[in-house]
């Protein structure tokens, strides 16, 4: 049978080869959908072309009037879409309805952002107006870690910006950006935002496809060097996120209650299943037997189980491939030398489990430190001389994020400075704003999103000079 969506009224049909979503929970599949098939990928793009036609003239204040509808609207669904990310992400509930909520606000966030226009007069009397206009048809591919908030971090953009958008969501968590979609468009008019479904080559064919001017893409870097190939021959602009294997520095005066409490979240954030989430963890030797001592606590203070049990908040790892990579990057830890500090956990017998795991006494070289584990396993590597613990920070191919702990913010900051990451916390790790320009450097990433300069990635220049 093929799966037929409603989008807000406008009803999809795809007809290709069906895939599973699977509840990793229970490692059993709760949905089955069909692929796009190659000319469903083309109509959908065609559709996109012709509405961008008249969607380029919306007005600001009509943006404004949707994106707060918009947002109205997943906050009164909230409940059905978190249950939805539980159920396709896994996830704990709490988790999903703050990713729901951090959705909405950051669409509204968007809504108030105004694209400016620069002006200069120049001697002769001449006026420059440069204008930032739309691209035209943007394809999205989305990952399946925070697979609602990151479709509205790719979508939201987009449109604000006048463009067209077609997503293609993780085939492992398709559900709830289905959701997001057909809510958007109980406002937007046909075929201004839609959504393509599949795996194996729905992305590359969607990205690949000649009246595509822009892909958004966040996932793997592979994926991203794929992408970015594919856009060479029509000179798409790509904006990528890619993989991070960001260190978090915590220096001798750091206040050990609060750092273990934030430590311990923003690594173990999403069950460590965020691009920002702290994958390596050093600590000055003064106080690292005191910060283990807590985190571990932290660890064992854990309920593992089903997302949708309201006692659970550590669920499972997301998909079966990842489950196995995070397993072998723990054992191979073991291999090398490594202990693991955590005490034996137990787990669920069906679905993705794995306990948050703390390994100590690491061998330089390991792949768990020099690999993005992209799961709920944190090493931690003490240090006792801060400029060897940057260097070693920065001798990563990565350069997402990182973040140092003191009470001397003085002293943090210039820490801070030396770091190779497009992005630096003081006292904190993984906290996303708006406001904040969000940039990989290195392999993690090409272009930047948020911040005005990220809203006009999806946007091209147009200078018009005007003389009296
Ligand atoms: P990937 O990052 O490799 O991305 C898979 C998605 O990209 C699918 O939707 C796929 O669709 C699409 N895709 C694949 N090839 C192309 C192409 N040539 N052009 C356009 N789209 C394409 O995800 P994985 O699930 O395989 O994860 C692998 C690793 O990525 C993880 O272990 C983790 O380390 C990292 N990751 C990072 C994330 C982040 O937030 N930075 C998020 C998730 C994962 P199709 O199958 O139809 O081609």
């Amino acid at each position: 049978m093929n799966t037929q969506l409603n989008q807000g009224g406008i009803y999809t049909t795809f007809s290709g080869e069906s895939f599973e979503v699977i509840n990793p929970a229970t490692a059993t599949p709760f949905a089955v959908l069909n692929s796009s098939s190659a000319a469903e990928i083309d109509h959908t793009v065609n559709q996109a072309v012709e509405a961008f036609a008249t969607w380029k003239q919306v007005t600001d204040t009509e943006i404004y009037a949707l994106f707060s509808a918009i947002a109205a609207d997943i906050r009164s669904q909230k409940a059905e879409i978190a249950s939805l990310i539980t159920q396709e992400q896994g996830k704990p509930l709490f988790l999903a309805e703050v990713e729901v909520e951090l959705g909405a606000g950051w669409i509204e966030h968007l809504r108030d952002t105004e694209i400016p226009v620069e002006q200069y007069e120049e001697a002769n009397g001449k006026v420059i107006r440069i204008y930032n206009k739309p691209i035209g048809v943007v394809a999205s591919i989305t990952p399946w870690n925070w697979p609602f908030m990151i479709a509205i971090w790719h979508l939201f953009p987009a449109l604000k910006t006048k463009n067209c958008v077609i997503n293609k969501p993780s085939e492992y968590t398709p559900l709830s950006t289905i959701k997001l979609i057909e809510i958007i468009n109980h406002h937007l008019p046909a075929g201004v935002c839609s959504i393509v479904l599949g795996k194996g080559d729905t992305g590359a064919h969607l990205t690949a496809h000649p009246a595509i001017g822009k892909v958004a893409f966040t996932g793997s870097t592979r994926t991203g060097q794929a992408i970015l190939k594919n856009s060479v021959d029509s000179l798409k602009s790509v904006v990528l996120e890619l993989g991070g294997n960001d260190a978090a520095i915590v220096l001798e005066d750091a206040d050990l209650d609060y750092v273990a409490e934030k430590i311990f979240g923003s690594a173990f954030l999403n069950m460590g299943q965020t691009c920002t989430a702290i994958k390596r963890l050093y600590v000055h030797e003064d106080i690292y037997d005191a910060l283990v001592e807590k985190l571990l606590a932290m660890a064992q203070a854990q309920v593992i189980g089903s997302g949708l049990d309201s006692a659970t908040t550590f669920g499972p790892v997301q998909n079966a491939i990842q489950y196995q990579k995070v397993k072998a990057l723990i054992d191979d830890a073991i291999t090398q030398g490594a202990s693991v500090l955590t005490a034996k956990m137990e787990v669920p017998e069906h679905g993705y489990f794995i306990a948050p795991t703390i390994i100590g006494d690491l061998p330089a070289g390991t792949a768990l430190i020099d690999q993005e584990q992209f799961g709920p396993v944190l090493p931690i590597i003490r240090f006792n001389d801060i400029q060897s613990v940057i260097a070693e920070a920065n001798r990563s191919e990565f350069g997402l994020g990182g973040s140092v702990w003191s009470a001397d913010i003085a002293k943090a900051e210039a820490v801070a400075q030396q770091l190779e990451t497009g992005t630096v916390w003081i006292n904190r790790h993984a906290e996303m704003s708006p406001n904040a320009a969000f940039c990989g450097w290195k392999m993690s990433g090409l272009g930047h999103a948020f911040g005005l300069s990220g809203l006009l990635q999806f946007t091209k220049k147009q200078a018009i000079h005007i003389n009296p």
